[in-house]
């Protein structure tokens, strides 16, 4: 039967932008349609990378859209002790970055929509019908990247994430002050100073930077927690004249965990589906797109054709995103004086080192060996959930 496209993406995510392409590309009808009236305007507030992340995805980090680049991080105990990891990264222009994207968009023939809400989701025999306020959609696939709060998985009976609960809510502002952006590393700051993850501090160049909290399981408001982060950072950095430019609110699924992302006809991918992080997600993206594509083509988008793309997410993240979530939970169980002695293990030694190369989880295994030798406690609270997963 005909359907309008053969796929429909909802939300210009960067899941949903990188998996649009991705169907594209194997010269199937792609459309895509977002809420905003422009794509990244107003642009979302995550624009920082590392090279570990983006290399994930097989592009190139471009300089037209890179306003500053970094030569790593430095973890920052409550103590004030610090391990630095030294790795490129870079602050983006968001708005530019997300200009790129709608380029290649346009260049791989996507029918781009904006100013379009999808509203609900039925399936009936093989097609899709996603209705909006003006007009409904007929597809063979709906690829769902419609970011953290995930309505349109909702309507489709779909949970997408293990531990919905588990969004770290943040508060993200852009700051000034003289000479803020001029340090060569981002900090990360964890402990009670932002539970459950961090307190950022991003150096973006000059006069300007951004700081901001990232906090579980203390509710949506995080205001609190970043009215302290901003008092101990403008005390500490010795800073009374710093203003804030602008504020951003929002949540990010980085210990959420992908569940159910694939139904008959239906596909969930970035935030939606607990896949954290621009270049994650534009990873999880691809992938999602080009077993969409693949369905199209062999007229079977059955559940069971659909699962090979969760099939090959697996392959590639499942183990990465349960190490991760299991560190950020031993973290969020930890009080200060445990993170301070966490911290002691590492004095002295050359982290860079420890760490070495390869995928990141030989690196987090690395680090492991190390603390178990060293801390047998700590580092088995945090391989206990991947062992019971039977990812060890
Ligand atoms: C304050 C903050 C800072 C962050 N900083 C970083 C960072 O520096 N680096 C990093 O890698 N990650 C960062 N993150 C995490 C990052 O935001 C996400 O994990 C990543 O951008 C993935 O985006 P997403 O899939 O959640 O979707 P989003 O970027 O939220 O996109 C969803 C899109 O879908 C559209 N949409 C929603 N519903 C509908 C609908 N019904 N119909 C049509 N369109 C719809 C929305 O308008 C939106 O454009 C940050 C998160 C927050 C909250």
């Amino acid at each position: 039967m005909e359907t309008d496209t053969d796929v429909l993406v909802i939300g210009a995510s960067p899941a949903g932008i990188s998996a649009a392409i991705a169907s594209a590309m194997r010269d199937i009808d792609v459309t895509l349609i977002e809420r905003k009236k422009g794509i990244g305007d107003p642009p979302h507030p995550a624009n920082t990378f590392f090279d570990g992340m983006f290399d994930r995805t097989g592009e190139i980090v471009r300089s037209e859209y890179v306003t500053r680049n970094i030569e790593g991080m430095r973890i920052v105990s409550p103590a004030g002790n610090k391990i630095t990891i030294d790795t490129p990264g870079y602050v983006i222009d968001r708005r530019k970055f997300d200009r790129h994207y709608v380029k290649e968009l346009i260049k791989n023939n996507v029918d781009i929509k904006t100013g379009v809400s999808a509203n609900s989701i039925i399936k009936k025999k093989n097609i899709i019908r996603t209705s909006t306020d003006d007009r409904t959609f007929t597809s063979s696939v709906v690829i769902i990247a419609d970011g953290i709060r995930s309505n349109m998985s909702a309507v489709s009976g779909l949970s997408p994430t293990k531990h919905p609960t588990d969004i770290a809510w943040a508060v993200e502002a852009e700051v000034e002050a003289d000479g803020i952006g001029e340090p060569d590393h981002f900090e990360y700051y964890v402990g009670s100073i932002a539970p459950g993850w961090k307190a950022t501090y991003s150096p973006c160049g000059g006069d300007r930077a951004y700081l901001g909290v990232f906090v579980r399981r203390h509710g949506e408001d995080v205001s609190r927690f970043f009215d302290r982060w901003l008092a101990k950072f403008k005390m500490e950095k010795e800073l009374s004249d710093l203003r804030i430019v602008n504020k951003h609110i929002g949540g990010d699924p980085i210990a959420t965990i992908p569940n159910e992302i694939v139904a008959d006809g239906i596909m969930v991918t970035g935030g939606a589906a607990g896949q954290s992080g621009i270049a994650y997600a534009m990873r999880a993206g691809e992938i999602c797109g080009t077993v969409a594509a693949k369905a199209v083509e062999a007229s079977k988008t059955s559940r069971k054709m659909l699962s090979e793309y969760q099939r090959l997410w697996g392959k590639e993240f499942k183990s990465e995103h349960l190490l991760g979530r299991s560190a950020l939970e031993t973290l969020r169980k930890m009080d200060d004086k445990d993170i301070d002695r966490l911290f002691e293990i590492f004095a002295g030694v050359d982290v860079q080192r420890l760490v070495g190369s390869g995928s990141p989880v030989t690196k987090a295994i690395r680090v492991m060996r190390f603390m178990l030798q060293e801390r047998p406690r700590s580092a088995l609270s945090c391989l206990a959930p991947i062992i019971k997963a039977g990812y060890l």
